[in-house]
């Protein structure tokens, strides 16, 4: 399986998945044609599907101008039927999808929308605007509720998944992160690489869960210094960890 990240829009990653033994191919959220066509045509790969995340237009813009070109198999959650442009294959949790001789499982994670989904193909998990590298999406059709269970889903994955999400925003992130967390080093010293690889204009997306699990502040409602962080500012705060990752999610939109 080869995995080939293609820069979209201002900065959105398409995500084009190979399997290698039969050069079929799928892309994951393309938000606009030409630049996935391109990519297409230089390896000489057998595009045969879409695999959109979500209904976003920045996810989705290039469904329309990839059809007109090829016949492709369109993929995305049954709850966005009619947001997903020419969507054939309505898809739930646990549905099983194949690209040549890839497998990919399907997981429902709302929350960034009400039918958002990801695609996991061996250790490489598409998450879209769920999980970003250092951060989460915004909550615009779901609960905190809703979102903390779906990045508790993402979490449970091993160690080595690595995480391929829809933008490049991990610098500004990883910024927030110290806000909540200054004292984990693991943050400072993430931030300190992703700004030599910025400045080389080399890509941080994928990490890796470990990563997320150590340096994620929307996956650290565990984390003693949050919960003392976010107590000293806000006495009343429940210490459930809905009540902390809302109140990150909060803070974090006001960053
Ligand atoms: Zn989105």
């Amino acid at each position: 399986m080869k995995v080939i990240q293609i820069p979209l829009l201002r900065d959105n990653y398409g995500y084009l998945i190979v399997c290698e033994k039969t050069n079929e191919a799928a892309i994951v959220d393309p938000s606009e044609a030409e630049p996935v066509l391109r990519q297409v045509e230089k390896e000489k790969v057998t595009l045969k599907a879409i695999l959109n995340t979500h209904h976003h237009r920045d996810h989705t813009g290039g469904n329309s101008g990839l059809l007109e070109s090829l016949p492709l198999q369109v993929y995305g959650h049954k709850n966005d039927e009619y947001r997903i442009p020419g969507l054939t294959h309505p898809l739930d949790e646990g549905d099983e999808i194949r690209i040549g001789e890839l497998k990919g499982r399907i997981l429902f994670i709302p929350g960034h929308t009400k039918g958002h989904i990801a695609y996991l193909f061996e250790n490489k998990l598409f998450c879209g605007d769920t999980l970003f590298v250092a951060g989460c999406g915004r909550l615009f059709e779901g609960t905190a509720e809703q979102m903390h269970s779906s990045l508790n889903k993402l979490q449970q994955l091993p160690a080595d998944t690595l995480v391929y999400c829809g933008h490049e925003y991990t610098e500004k992130n990883l910024q927030f992160a110290m806000t909540v967390e200054p004292n984990n080093k693991k943050i400072t010293d993430k931030l300190q690489s992703v700004r030599s690889l910025k400045a080389k204009n080399i890509s941080t997306v994928p990490s890796t869960m470990a990563e997320e699990r150590e340096t994620n502040p929307f996956l650290r409602w565990e984390s003693k210094e949050i919960h003392e962080n976010l107590k000293s500012r806000f006495p009343n705060l429940g210490s459930d960890p809905v009540s902390v990752f809302a109140k990150v999610r909060e803070l974090k939109d006001q960053f």
